[in-house]
């Protein structure tokens, strides 16, 4: 399959009459899947109401079948099409993060969408993205769009047009491209089907920001500690991984140096994560900074593009920084410890 690239300006290409915008619009009316940026990362987008789509969508990520996907809309009134109830906690979440990097779980009603959509749940996860382009695209065609990121399953998700295309190049009808994502992780994933809204992913609304606006909200158990099944169908998978085995470390950075110079005198090539304040602690064959700690967002924002850089520079082995587990930075270390399978090196 050719794979259409439409270059967009996410400043100026940001109506539904947009001719790239018709025509990306067009394919996903036909049931085919298109990439598109949204303000977290690319997403894979398919007519949500589409078996057809909605299983090419599973088939070109190679997507386990059983991770429901999140669907996008560009205006609340659809909602009422496919959600059951909205709750007034929900109410006052989209009031607050929508549009933004806000997944809100509802009670699904039934026989509107693709089962296969839902992965067979009764509930259903939406979200309003808030990228002018995303949105344009979502009015243009008229239609739920389910979208999880445009990667292969397991790899990091992908926050340029580029590494949708490093991934699924040939295997889906077009991407838009509209340069680099902006926040760099995926939206906060919230339950609010049953009492208390209970975080099931976190991601680029914080806990912090959520409970300033409903007051109590509450962390799946199983994001904690791992040993609780996750209520979130997804979390359960490998994800984000490079393709060298990654190990947080926690120490001093003395003791982080040892490690590196251990495993290249072992004649591995090591690469290192780290951020601009600490680069120059660090001496090893490939040495990443990723963003800057005193801001955790410009971390967040290159996250995914820094573990995707280790694949290219063909190191063996991946040796990263800690963060605090707040604000965003609770998102990224879901993402890091998911990436590195848990491994964590302690002094
Ligand atoms: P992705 O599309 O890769 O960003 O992943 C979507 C995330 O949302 C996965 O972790 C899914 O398991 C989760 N998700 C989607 N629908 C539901 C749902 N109905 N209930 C709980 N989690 C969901
Ligand atoms: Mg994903």
């Amino acid at each position: 399959m050719n794979t259409k690239v439409w270059k967009v300006d996410k400043f100026v290409d940001i109506f539904e009459s947009n001719p790239h915008i018709v025509d990306a619009a067009n394919f996903l009316r036909e049931n085919e899947v298109v990439a598109l940026p949204t303000e977290t990362v690319y997403g894979l987008g398919g007519n949500a109401e589409s078996d057809e789509a909605v299983a090419k969508i599973f088939a070109a990520k190679g997507r386990p079948g059983d991770n429901p996907l999140i669907i996008h809309i560009a205006d609340r009134e659809h909602l009422n099409r496919f959600v059951k109830e909205i709750p007034l906690t929900a109410e006052r979440l989209m009031d607050a993060f929508w549009p933004g990097p806000l997944t809100i779980i509802f009670k699904k009603k039934e026989g509107v969408l693709s089962e296969k959509a839902t992965a067979g749940l009764g509930t259903v996860a939406v979200r309003m993205p808030d990228h002018p382009v995303a949105l344009a695209l979502l009015r243009a065609c008229e239609l739920p769009i389910a979208a999880p990121s445009a990667n292969s399953s397991g790899k990091p998700s992908p926050t340029s047009a580029e590494h949708v295309l490093d991934d699924l190049n040939g295997k889906i009808a077009g991407v838009v491209d509209g340069g680099a994502t902006g926040v760099g992780v995926e939206s906060t994933v919230v339950d609010c089907t049953d009492g208390i809204p209970v975080i099931l992913r976190p991601g680029g609304v914080t806990r912090e920001q959520l409970a300033a606006v409903i007051g109590e909200v509450q962390v799946d158990p199983a994001l904690m500690d791992g040993a609780e099944r996750p209520k979130s169908p997804g979390m359960k998978y490998k994800h984000y991984a490079p393709n060298a085995p990654l190990y947080l470390v926690s120490g001093t950075s003395e003791f982080f140096q040892r490690i590196v110079e251990e495993k290249e005198r072992e004649g591995l090539k090591v690469g290192v994560l780290t951020t601009e304040e600490c680069e120059d602690l660090f001496d090893a064959d490939v040495v990443l900074a990723c963003g800057r700690r005193a801001e955790l967002e410009t971390v967040a924002a290159s996250l995914y593009d820094t573990l995707r850089r280790f694949n290219q520079m063909k190191v063996d082995i991946i040796f990263s920084e800690m963060f605090p587990n707040e604000g965003v930075g609770h998102a990224i270390m879901n993402r890091l410890l998911k990436a590195a399978g848990n491994k964590i090196i302690s002094e």
